[in-house]
Formats: C-alpha cells, structure tokens, sequence
C-alpha cells in the first residue's frame, strides 16, 4: 500500500518536474501555480417582455446586433417593406461604416429604436479574458469607455441618446452588469439566439426564429450579408408577420431580464 503511494508520489514529482523544465510543454498551464485571478464568473442574461395573452398573436420583441463589418440588406428591406419595428445595437466602429443603412434606421424611426452596442466591440467584462478568442475589456475603466464611447457616437451621428446596452458576446461578469446599471442603463438579454452569433444556415435560423413565442426577445445579426444566417432571418420575418405576430421594440413594453440586468 505505502509502497504503491510512494510510486504514485514519485511519479506526480517527476511529471511535475518535467513539465517544469519545460521538457514536454504541452500542457504548461495545467502545472504551474495557480495565477492570482481566477476567471471570471460570466453570466449570459436572458430577457423576456411582457406577453400580450391574446391567443394568434404573440407579442415578440425583435433585436438585432450590427457589430462591425456591413449592413445585411436582405434583412433591413424585409423590415422596412413589412414595417416591422425592431431594436437594433450598434456600435460606434459600425455606425462609421454604415452612413446608408443609418439612414434607413432614421428615416423610419417608427420602426427603428437603436440601442448601444459599445465603442470596439469589446466585451463588458472588468477583468481580463478572453471569449470566443475576443478580449475582454478588463478593467472597470475600459467597460465605462466601451459603453460611453458606443453612446457618444450614436448621438454625433444625429441618434437619440440610447437607454439600453448590450455588450459584444452578450455575456457579463455581475460587476460589470453592476456598473453598467449604475450608468443608467438596462441590458439588453435575450430568450431566443435566432441565428447562432449569424453562423447558423438558413433553414434553421428561419425555423428557430420563427418558432418564437409571446413574450420572447430574439437575438440576431443585421451585419453579416454574406452570411447564409441572414437569409433565414429574412424569411422569419415574413413567417412570423403571416402568423399575427405583434411586433415590439424593447422601449415600447415591460420587461424581466435576470441578472440585475433590469430591475
Ligand atoms: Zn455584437
């Protein structure tokens, strides 16, 4: 028994004496002391709005992430021609990009509330790491310039000053959902990822979106036109408009997002 121990003992030494020489450095991390901050608890908050209860008409809440890169027309005309009011987040990088499909936004502000979707595109996380590969803003400071940096330029570009925020990723540590609420803003969750960050295909971002029920707020993306996600939304737009769906923004209804997100 002690002797089985003992070898399990010196065996452990020896593979953690290995890997601190640095001999087979595949996995150093697993081995070397624990760094001093531990990863961030990240929440990824849900949001519903308050339902309508009439049966043949769910009340849904349409949102729309325009991150960086282009306008996705294919969705925008859809919105436009059915006049389905939406909320859309933009952020300041894509604002820059965008001057025509910002001028669509104007143009129908029946239809269009814009909301704050940062300055960069970074993540509202006020300590370093990483998510999906993008980083995080890491500081309380830097979380405060991605949001004031995103509502700054909204206003310069002729947008009323927004109320709701969501960050890049959607996802939070509780410290920056604290800050963020203390600026005076709500965050934006969601109940319903209709195209899967705009990778999903067609046909299941079609299907998902349109099998929104009442109350559901659906998140997806108006900046990826090459994309086949794009092409699905379209055609959910059109689905749940035949259903007797009513359409709502984020501004025009009672909400319940978790997290402190809202209350
Ligand atoms: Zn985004």
């Amino acid at each position: 028994m002690n002797r089985i121990l003992l070898a399990s003992a010196f065996l452990l030494v020896s593979i953690s004496a290995a890997f601190a020489d640095g001999i087979p450095s595949a996995v150093p991390t697993a081995v070397s002391p624990a760094p001093k901050a531990p990863a961030p608890k990240l929440v990824e908050p849900h949001l519903h709005i308050a339902r309508s209860n009439i049966a043949g008409h769910a009340r849904i809440a349409l949102t729309f992430d325009a991150c960086m890169g282009q306008a996705d027309e294919r969705i925008l005309s859809t919105l436009v021609r059915e006049r389905i009011p939406a909320t859309i987040f933009v952020t300041a990088r894509w604002l820059k990009r965008n001057p025509e499909a910002l001028g669509v936004f104007l143009q129908n502000p029946d239809l269009f509330e814009l909301e704050n979707h940062g300055q960069n595109h970074i993540p509202a996380v006020d300590t370093p790491t990483l998510i999906y590969g993008i980083a995080s803003a890491g500081s309380r400071q830097a979380v405060r310039q991605e949001v004031e940096g995103g509502a700054a330029a909204m206003v310069a570009a002729g947008i009323p000053a927004p109320h709701w925020f969501r960050g890049s990723t959607a996802k939070y540590d509780l410290s920056a959902i604290g800050e963020i609420r203390a600026m005076g803003y709500r965050i934006a969750g969601y109940s319903v990822n209709g195209d899967g960050g705009s990778l999903l295909g067609a046909v299941i971002t079609e299907k998902r979106i349109a099998s929104a029920k009442d109350g559901d707020v659906v998140i997806s993306h108006v900046n990826q036109p090459t994309h086949a996600a794009g092409e699905g939304v379209a055609k959910a737009l059109v689905d749940l408009k035949a259903k007797g769906t009513e359409f709502v923004r984020l501004e025009d209804v009672e909400d319940t997002g978790d997290d402190k997100t809202t209350e």
